[in-house]
């Protein structure tokens, strides 16, 4: 069995952005030489997230709202994590949408469904961070 393990590096200039990451996904599929196996991307953040939906700016609009609703940033003052700091929504917001996806690798490609992309989700910007691609297989 064969494992490839890369890191992507982000630095988004906002608070929170959903970033299609599914190029460079397969660039590291296509690295790796794997033909058939599973690809795992996770964020190595706990204020980040990796999801799979579609890359649709409508929906990523209602993304963001609906994530506010449940988990406003402001007051900051209305989060008991916040001494100190500021992104107890982040917290939330990240475990709503997730840590990792996996995906299937057949005959070497991503093995997604219609419409599916990977996308990497960030709650707690200005600062870089990383989300862990490894693939096993052979
Ligand atoms: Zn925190």
């Amino acid at each position: 069995m064969k494992s490839y393990r890369k890191e992507l590096w982000f630095e988004v200039p906002a608070r929170r952005a959903f970033i299609n990451i599914t190029p460079q996904v397969i660039e590291a599929l296509r690295e790796s030489g794997i033909r058939e196996g599973l690809c795992l991307v996770n964020a190595m953040h706990i204020s980040a997230s990796v999801f799979i939906n579609d890359d649709e700016s409508g929906l990523h609009g209602d993304l963001e709202r609906w994530l506010e609703k449940l988990a406003p940033e402001k007051p900051h003052s209305q989060y008991a994590h916040n001494v100190g700091e500021d992104n107890a929504d982040a917290h939330l917001k990240r475990t709503i949408m997730g840590r990792e996806v996996v995906v299937a690798v057949t005959a070497g490609k991503l093995d997604f469904g219609p419409w599916e992309r990977i996308f990497y989700g960030e709650f707690d910007g200005r600062r870089r961070k990383r989300v862990l691609v490894k693939i096993v297989g052979e």
